[in-house]
């Protein structure tokens, strides 16, 4: 990987002020799980935004050195997460004890809640949470959420520093105020419009998962995060990185309806038993399938990293 930083006495203060900006804003959270976030980049300063040495829609965080890594000439975008949110969902759910990592619900391909119904491409049948996330059962997901208020979510999501900017300013959405109102399944399915995060949150937000880096987190809950997002990669919404299967990816697909067609994320972290880098990829168009997990696979595997 190409270096960035070349100034370490600008880098420590940088450094040193970004982590005091941080501190303040993680005072006060639910649970008083204070994060210890990736601090601010060290390097920004001297790397113009768009600068990057790929030109693939790709963000990055080198979890060694707390840096973000950027694509050349490519825009931070935001947008709806879909399926992303399912993490931030499941971390509330374990940890307000909604649900236990060992219990099922099942899937029978679609659900109607609320006057509304919910899809899966296929009936799952009886998931834990795990293999939830690992399939990304709209389904269960859906019911497990009828628990779950809109304020709990949307503080699980500042969490993730979903309120907050990564590394530079760029745009993205976050509840002004909080809706006191039950229940939160368009926001735990990443669907509700007032929640759309940009690529580096969400880089950031892989990079805080693989790293269990929230405090107050309970090891439990990390362990379900990390184990859905390993079978993600390996059987689940994600398995075509099974052709990169040696940096050993932990992932999570995200697919929205666009127009008349759709855009995807995937986020994730590799190897998943040392991580060393977390990355965003974003497709502008197709579904996660189709389009952002080809996209990464691609773009990880035609670069050497420093994984051991
Ligand atoms: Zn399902």
């Amino acid at each position: 990987m190409q270096d960035y930083c070349t100034s370490s006495a600008l880098s420590r203060r940088q450094f040193l002020k970004g982590l005091l900006a941080w501190g303040g804003l993680w005072v006060g959270l639910p649970k008083e799980a204070a994060a210890r976030p990736i601090p601010e980049l060290a390097c920004t300063h001297r790397q113009q935004p768009g600068s990057g040495v790929w030109t693939e829609p790709v963000w990055m965080v080198s979890l060694a050195d707390n840096r973000y890594l950027f694509p050349a000439n490519q825009a931070v975008p935001h947008g709806l997460p879909g399926s992303l949110m399912k993490l931030v969902a499941a971390t509330a759910l374990l940890e307000e004890k909604l649900l236990s990592p060992n219990q099922a619900l099942e899937c029978r391909g679609s659900i109607t809640l609320n006057g509304q119904t919910f899809h899966c491409q296929h009936a799952h049948g009886k998931l834990t949470i795990q293999e939830a996330i690992g399939l990304s059962c709209n389904v269960f997901f859906a019911q497990a959420a009828n628990t779950l208020s809109i304020r709990r979510f949307l503080q699980y999501a500042q969490l993730y520093g979903l309120n907050t900017p990564a590394a530079q300013n760029a745009s993205f959405i976050f509840p002004a105020e909080f809706a006191n109102g039950h229940p939160s399944q368009a926001y735990a399915l990443g669907l509700n419009r007032n929640l759309q995060p940009n690529a580096l949150q969400l880089a950031r937000m892989a990079a805080l998962i693989a790293r269990r880096e929230i405090r107050g987190l309970h090891d439990n809950t990390w362990q379900v995060l990390q184990q859905g997002m390993r079978l993600a990669a390996s059987r689940g919404t994600a398995s075509e990185l099974q052709a990169a299967a040696r940096l050993r990816i932990a992932a999570k697909t995200g697919t929205t309806v666009h127009g008349n067609t759709f855009q995807s994320w995937l986020v994730g972290y590799f190897p998943f038993d040392n991580p060393r880098y977390a990355f965003c990829a974003r497709a502008a168009a197709g579904t996660a399938k189709e389009a952002a997990v080809p996209l990464a696979q691609r773009f990880l595997l035609a670069r050497q990293w420093d994984i051991q």
